[in-house]
């Protein structure tokens, strides 16, 4: 798997270190509330299950898949939920987990979805953000890293289904899709 890796982005320490003040902030913000962590599948599944370790309060979690890639590494716009949340969130506080912000149509169209359900509150966690593609302006509230607009894998991300399991985000050697 190696030797599709051009360069480690963001190390295995770095993340840690990160998800443990993003969990202490939400910590913060969120007690007393009934708050809901929503994982976006597949991408944030591994970030998620991280981060809610990190959240020192009662919580509930449910799992939301969608697909907007297919297998490129441009986004079409176009958003299909492949698996929708099993629960209602009306009057919950609500926070989406994603792995990355790249264009933005995918949370913003998400965000559109939920909303729409009159959760109390509805914010973003994404570990990654890459706000130099964004196409519709989306601000997400809580954002683990600022990345270069370089195709990254691990940690959740992957190309092509792969390479979800690097415990490190990497950048993918462009000849793997080039
Ligand atoms: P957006 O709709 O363009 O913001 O795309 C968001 C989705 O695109 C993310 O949830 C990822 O699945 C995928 N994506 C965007 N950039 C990358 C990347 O660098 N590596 C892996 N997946 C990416
Ligand atoms: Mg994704």
């Amino acid at each position: 798997m190696r030797e599709s890796i051009k360069s480690v982005l963001i190390s295995k320490a770095e993340i840690e270190k990160k998800v443990a003040e993003l969990g202490a902030r939400i910590t913060e913000e969120y007690r007393g509330k009934e708050l809901l962590m929503v994982c976006i599948l597949r991408g944030a599944s591994v970030f998620f299950c991280d981060l809610i370790r990190k959240i020192d309060l009662p919580l509930s979690i449910d799992f939301m898949s969608i697909s907007s890639y297919g297998s490129g590494t441009r986004s079409s716009g176009e958003v299909k939920i492949n698996k929708d949340l099993d629960k209602r969130i009306e009057g919950k506080h609500v926070i989406i987990v994603e792995d990355i912000v790249d264009s933005g149509y995918t949370l913003t169209y998400l965000k559109g979805v939920l909303a729409a359900r009159q959760p109390a509150s509805l914010k973003i966690c994404t570990l990654l953000d890459k706000p130099s593609r964004r196409e519709v302006p989306l601000e997400p509230d809580y954002v683990g890293f600022s990345v270069p607009n370089e195709f990254v894998v691990g940690y959740g991300l992957d190309y092509a289904e792969k390479f979800r399991n690097l415990d490190e985000v990497c950048v993918l050697s462009p000849k793997v899709y080039s």
